[in-house]
């Protein structure tokens, strides 16, 4: 961890079980389209915005300054990065315990039955129907960052993972976070590059993302 422990206390866990055999699978991978891993970020960040639509109808000062919601794309080839930003719900302290670390659902065995029987072509679809999207981003990362802040909270969270059976929870900076929703950074790995690259996501966008309600914007980091 690169954080400042003195300050903010780190806490670490284990994944559950059948998340790191999850993960596991995902990194030996069956697929050979590791293209969907940016579809179900995506997919997420739509979700979240729309999670914070419903919540406003009771609470419209969840969309207080920043109603326009967007998701962002921010891709920087040279420190091989690739984040996925929204301003939709977030997640607070305990959200993205349960989100991330847990599989909630009860497809996941018959999910990974169905992986192991699937011929690889197959398997991309697999992921996305079994709601196991989110662990499909460590297919190209080697390291994933989740900064989150709930729409209404004055707190944010830091989430850090390796995909390697734990993972950290610790208070983030508030000037790093989003003002609301959550900024996920993939640490793309050397043989994953073309992920931070504006002609592949675009491309992907087009082709998987079409149909998803928010905008999206992609931006190269400025040198
Ligand atoms: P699913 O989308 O099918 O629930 P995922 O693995 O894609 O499964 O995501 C797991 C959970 O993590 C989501 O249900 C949601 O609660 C949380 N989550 C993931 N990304 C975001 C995000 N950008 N904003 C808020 N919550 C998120
Ligand atoms: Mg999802």
């Amino acid at each position: 961890m690169t954080v400042d422990t003195a300050e903010k206390p780190v806490e670490n866990h284990a994944f559950e079980a059948d998340v790191a055999r999850l993960l596991h699978m995902m990194v030996h991978s069956v697929y050979s389209d590791k293209d969907v891993f940016l579809r179900e970020l995506i997919s997420n960040a739509a979700d979240a915005c729309e999670k914070l639509r419903y919540e406003a109808i009771a609470a419209p000062e969840l969309l207080a300054s920043n109603p326009d919601n967007r998701i962002i794309l921010t891709l920087d080839e040279e420190a091989l990065r690739l984040t996925v930003e929204d301003n939709g719900i977030g997640m607070n302290h305990d959200e993205l315990i349960e989100a991330l670390g847990t599989i909630a659902r009860s497809g996941t065995r018959a999910f990974m039955e169905r992986i192991e029987a699937a011929k690889s072509g197959e398997g991309a679809q697999l992921i996305g129907q079994f709601g196991v999207g989110f662990y499909s981003c460590f297919m190209v990362a080697d390291r994933v960052d989740v900064v989150s802040r709930r729409a209404g909270s004055a707190e944010a969270w830091l989430w850090s993972s390796d995909g390697k059976g734990s993972y950290s929870v610790t208070a983030a900076d508030l000037a790093d976070a989003p003002e609301r929703g959550t900024r996920i950074t993939l640490h793309i790995m050397e043989d994953a590059k073309t992920y931070t690259s504006k002609w592949t996501v675009e491309r992907i966008v087009k082709e998987q993302s079409g149909h998803v309600p928010v905008p999206i914007l992609i931006a190269e980091k400025p040198g």
